[in-house]
């Protein structure tokens, strides 16, 4: 058993992390500020006496008290639509808000995890993406306030393990979607399942020949508990290889959830052109290969939406 600090607790991602850690015995104490995360999201385990949430800026402090043996640093908008409207509330949390909770990590002599991302990656020439790719990622463009912050948070990870030998995993998390999504978070997963369910059409971007990978979140939350488990040093891909461009996601949701139209808007600035993990990695380092299709996570994410947003 362990006490885990989990930091963006409330959201998407941090939520099924919490259950999972909660259902495997674990103390959780989730420290989240709300912005893009919703209590809600605790409801299945709030009253679990191993279970604390505290509602705090880890930007500003993390007002918790250890011991942990644990800290997991989930803290950031994640959607783009969400850090396009927090530019700078998003660097401030990869930068000061990882600095702060790596602080913690340190005096509890506690192990951290830092939840990073494929866009560290930018818009990738090599393909698919390995973890020694170093990326192309456009420094000032809009995108840059998530990527740059996410490389500056691997950055200074990588720097307390040198400077100070705190014990640290840093996940790079590829596009994962599943229940507890926000109906309006701008992803494009919840945004089809939503127009679906309210049958309206899909907006696809550009001529939709851009691909993404998509993992189901119990995949990824097993793949983050191996890799926080095992000896895995330096960055490690967590992600669904299977990849689809954003045409073939719109296809695959009219024939399951539609018929629905296609509406296809304008490809924002920088979106990358494809994306698809090297997993390599993590199966050798910790066995960890996703489990759940495309079409078998889809079902349960278009119910939870459809009940929400019907
Ligand atoms: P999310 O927006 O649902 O969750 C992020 C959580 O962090 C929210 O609950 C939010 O309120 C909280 N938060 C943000 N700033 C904070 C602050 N200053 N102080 C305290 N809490 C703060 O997003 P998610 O999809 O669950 O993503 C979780 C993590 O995984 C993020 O760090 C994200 O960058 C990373 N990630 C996710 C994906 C994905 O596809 N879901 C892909 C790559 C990386
Ligand atoms: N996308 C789309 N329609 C939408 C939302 C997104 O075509 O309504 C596209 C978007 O341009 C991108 C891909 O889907 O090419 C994935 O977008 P998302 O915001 O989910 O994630 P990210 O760009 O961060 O991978």
């Amino acid at each position: 058993m362990s006490r885990i600090l989990v930091a963006g607790g409330a959201g998407f991602v941090g939520s099924h992390l919490c259950a999972f850690l909660l259902g495997r015995g674990d103390e959780v104490v989730a420290v989240d500020n709300l912005i893009t995360g919703r209590v809600e999201n605790l409801e299945e385990f709030v009253d679990d006496p191993r279970f604390e949430f505290v509602k705090a800026d880890v930007i500003e402090e993390v007002p918790v008290g250890g011991p942990f043996d644990s800290v997991l640093n989930l803290a950031s908008p994640a959607s783009p639509k969400d850090y396009f409207a927090e530019p700078i509330a998003t660097l401030e949390v990869g930068s000061r808000g990882t600095k702060n909770l790596l602080d913690v990590a340190r005096a509890q002599n506690a192990r951290f995890l830092m939840a990073s991302t494929s866009e560290v990656y930018g818009d990738p020439l090599v393909h698919p993406q390995t973890e020694d790719y170093r990326g192309n990622v456009n420094p000032t463009g809009v995108r840059s306030v998530y990527d740059e912050a996410k490389r500056y948070a691997e950055a200074i990870t990588a720097s307390y393990a040198r400077e100070f030998g705190v014990e640290v995993r840093i996940a790079r998390i590829f596009n994962t979607y599943g229940p507890r999504m926000r109906p309006e978070d701008g992803r494009v997963v919840s945004t089809f399942l939503t127009q679906a369910a309210r049958g309206e059409p899909l907006t696809v971007y550009g001529d939709g020949s851009q691909t993404r990978s998509f993992c189901y979140v119990d995949d990824l939350v097993a793949g983050l508990v191996g890799l926080l488990d095992s000896d895995a040093e330096g960055p490690v891909n967590l992600g669904n290889p299977g990849e689809f461009t954003i045409a073939e996601l719109a296809k695959i949701v009219d024939e399951m959830f539609g018929p629905v139209e296609i509406r296809h808007e304008p490809l924002p600035e920088d979106d990358p052109m494809q994306r698809k993990p090297d997993i390599s990695r993590a199966q050798k380092l910790f066995g960890w290969v996703p489990k759940v299709e495309l079409r078998q996570g889809l079902p349960p994410t278009y119910d939870a939406i459809r009940d929400e947003v019907l």
